[in-house]
């Protein structure tokens, strides 16, 4: 039987919006060594804006209407700034097999013609020839390609939560390294690394990245949490020793098999979790 004091301890951590979902991961949060981060929308606002455009051999507007045709049918944080920065009317506009392609972005046929609206990943993936306009630029890149030829290339950024480095600061106090893993590019991934005093950082990571990393480390012993928002997340929250997911901004899968959900998307959170954990367990009776 679980001690009485769990549910003390869980009803404490849900007053301050942290819902643990059995009592077992009360003991679970307290064993852990080695915090693990998703970067947009868990250190980031997930929050995008379009910063600049580069069009090759069109308009700015016909470039971003090409992205936006696609990005209509997303849910990632990306499309949301495209489709707000978008002039072009969409309505005529014919789009067919439509795939989200996981960690590179999107395809799909828009009036007979292929279009590719994603990163460099995805460009490459189609085996399309690009060059890179915004090498040392930070933010998200999304490349636009039709029918195999770059068009152009958009800057996205996102700002980073402003209890984000205090969160880092404090996992460091409590001797808990914190490695940040991410889709987004290296350049981006390394500015916010700095910013944010994380000196382990892994970018360009596909989904089975991010699994691969976590298995490795739980591997060598240690005993790991997990945090993330996206829909990419789900597997490595499930994954790890403690999953905890966004419950704000978070995709549906990655709350639903999170041990533990974030109700305000602070990622203070952990650490309030690891503290209410420790107090919990020693007042257990
Ligand atoms: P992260 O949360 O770490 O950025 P994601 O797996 O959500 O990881 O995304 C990885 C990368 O895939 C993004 O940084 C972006 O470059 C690209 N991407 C994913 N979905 C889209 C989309 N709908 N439009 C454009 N790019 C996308
Ligand atoms: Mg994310």
């Amino acid at each position: 039987s679980i001690p009485l004091g769990y549910f003390g301890g869980i009803g404490l951590a849900s007053k301050h919006g942290i819902l643990f979902k059995g009592a077992n991961f009360i003991d679970a949060i307290t064993e852990v060594d080695t915090v693990m981060m998703d970067k947009t929308g868990t250190l980031t606002e997930g929050v995008f804006e379009v910063q600049e455009i580069k069009p090759i051999g069109l308009s700015e507007e016909e470039l971003l209407g090409y992205a936006a045709g696609l990005e209509q049918y997303s849910s990632h944080p990306i499309a949301k700034a495209i489709l707000q920065k978008n002039t072009a009317n969409l309505e005529g506009v014919k789009v067919e097999q439509l795939e989200e392609i996981a960690g590179h972005g999107l395809k799909a046929l828009v009036n007979g013609k292929e279009v590719l609206v994603g990163n460099f990943k995805l460009l490459d993936k189609y085996k399309v020839a690009f060059e890179d306009h915004f090498v040392e630029q930070s933010g998200s890149i999304v490349a636009v390609a039709v029918d195999g030829i770059f068009i152009g290339q958009l800057l996205i950024s996102d700002a980073i939560k402003p209890q984000s480095v205090k969160t880092i600061k404090a996992l460091q106090k409590l001797n808990i390294p914190t490695t940040m893993l991410t889709g987004d590019r290296q350049a981006t991934a390394k500015h916010i690394a700095s910013e944010l005093g994380i000196a382990t950082f892994y970018a360009d990571l596909l989904p089975q990245d991010k699994i691969e990393q976590v298995e490795l480390a739980k591997k060598t012993g240690k005993k790991v949490a997990f945090m993330g928002d996206g829909l990419n997340d789900a597997p490595v929250i499930t994954l790890a020793n403690v999953g905890l997911a966004m419950g704000g901004l978070g995709s549906d899968a990655a709350i639903e098999t999170a041990d533990i959900v974030i109700q305000n998307d602070n990622p203070y959170q952990i650490v309030n979790a690891i503290k209410i954990g420790k107090i919990t367990k020693s007042v257990v009776w």
